[in-house]
């Protein structure tokens, strides 16, 4: 990398939306440099998550983006593993108004999605043999599973196709925006960092002493913020209002021999755990509503799989009797105030991608051709999320959603 080279944008961050924006970034021809301090993705959420993909949202613009983004997922379904088997959402009493106070707002946007009475859900699913507590489900059948790692794979192929460039064990430690450009502070590591040095930087706010590196400078016309659970600390050095917390989520695999889930997409239960076939497993996952925001990336192991999982999938399903826990992990997950993403121009020659709030894989195909749309000709195209503008949080205009899960 020569430091006197300047680009037209460089993207601070380059999991799954960030990779997905330099794609759309390269494919209108502008120069553009992707930075990560681990391009591997180990603490990175897109590499930590559970793989679903809905548009049964509350809100018109996050319904429309996972939309988008489905009908692209669905022309590159083999090369992304998409598997279009729904999502079937299970409710309470507590809930279930809700459910269908929104159906037609996700029909109307072109979002087919199917209302079942308690006695039709053993009939679609006989192993959902435990219906107390069941007040009604939906069924939205194309709603699916993607694999993140060969979607955001499959951005970077295409984004360094058409000339986009991504920087490795770069970290961005702060940058200076001015009416000249954008002046970015960057730390190198000189070797490859080990799981424990990663650790430490990602949970402290950058290299400390026990790192060896070189420092240098990149310059660009503007910058994208795609940082994800990280882009507060930029937000910081920026002197920007930062609107974003990390918050830990846990998953887990587990055997089961007695039971093959693999007809079928997402479950998601009245208790709020969520599982679907994972290979010769099943994934499932649960968020404690309680868990306190920070750098937390420790997988409580055998005792999240005994106090939060198996407790309810058995609670629902006889054929969970007998599971085995096989492994897990801890990623975060980036949560704004109304729990939708901040998508936009954050400043003069800053732009923004981040607090995706459990939606970023399903809805990265779209934001990364809308932002680019935004930075490239000033204005949004056929995708208009002018609603995720962090100026909502200044007037008072929230864009609501349920956390879920
Ligand atoms: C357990 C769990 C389950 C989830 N399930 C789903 C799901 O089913 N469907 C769904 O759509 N979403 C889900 N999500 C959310 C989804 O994973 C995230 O919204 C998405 O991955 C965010 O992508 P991103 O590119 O914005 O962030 P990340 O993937 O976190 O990427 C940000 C990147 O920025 C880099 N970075 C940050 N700061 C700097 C810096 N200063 N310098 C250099 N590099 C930097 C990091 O190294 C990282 O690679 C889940 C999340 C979790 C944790």
């Amino acid at each position: 990398m020569n430091p006197s080279e300047r680009f037209d944008i460089i993207l601070v961050g380059a999991g799954i939306v960030g990779s997905s924006v330099a794609m759309a970034l390269a494919e209108h021809g502008l120069k553009v440099l992707a930075i990560d301090i681990d391009l591997s993705g180990r603490l990175s959420s897109s590499e930590k998550n559970a793989g679903g993909v809905r548009a049964t949202w509350w809100q018109p613009v996050n319904i429309a983006l996972c939309r988008a983004s489905i009908e692209y997922y669905v022309r590159v379904r083999a090369e992304v593993s998409f598997r279009q088997k729904g999502y079937l959402w299970l409710y309470d009493e507590k809930t279930w108004q809700a459910a269908l106070d929104h159906i037609d707002l996700q029909r109307n946007l072109g979002h087919p999605i199917e209302t079942l009475r308690p006695a039709e859900l053993t009939r679609r699913v006989p192993e959902l043999d435990k219906l107390d507590g069941i007040a009604g489900a939906t069924f939205s059948p194309d709603d699916g599973l993607i694999n993140p790692n060969l979607l955001k794979e499959h951005y970077r192929h295409r984004a360094i196709r058409s000339g986009a460039q991504f920087l490795d064990r770069v970290y961005v430690m702060a940058i200076h925006s001015a009416a000249s450009g954008a002046h970015l502070e960057c730390w190198q590591s000189d070797r490859p960092l080990s799981d424990e040095g990663l650790g430490r930087i990602m949970t402290q706010d950058g290299p400390g002493e026990a790192e060896t590196g070189r420092t240098f400078e990149l310059t660009a016309n503007a910058i994208a913020i795609t940082s994800g659970a990280w882009a507060p600390a930029v937000f910081r050095s920026l002197g920007l209002a930062n609107y974003t917390e990390p918050i830990r989520r846990q998953i887990c695999l587990v055997d089961n021999r007695a039971t093959n889930l693999s007809r079928y997409g997402m479950i998601v239960d009245t208790s709020g755990v969520y599982f679907h076939n994972e290979g010769p497993h099943i994934l499932a996952g649960y968020s404690p509503p309680d868990t306190p925001p920070g750098y937390h990336f420790n997988y409580d192991g055998e005792s999240f799989f005994q106090n939060e999982i198996w407790p309810r999938l058995f609670a629902r399903m006889n054929v969970m009797e007998r599971l085995r826990h096989v492994t897990g992990w801890a990623g975060l997950y980036e949560v704004s105030p109304d729990r939708s993403a901040i998508v936009g121009r954050a400043a003069p020659g800053v732009y923004e991608a981040h607090s995706f709030s459990g939606r970023g894989v399903m809805q990265s195909w779209a934001i990364g051709q809308a932002l680019a749309e935004l930075i490239a000709n000033g204005k949004y195209g056929a995708l208009d999320a002018t609603a995720l503008s962090r100026e909502r949080f200044v007037c008072g205009e929230q864009v609501w959603e349920e956390l879920h899960i």
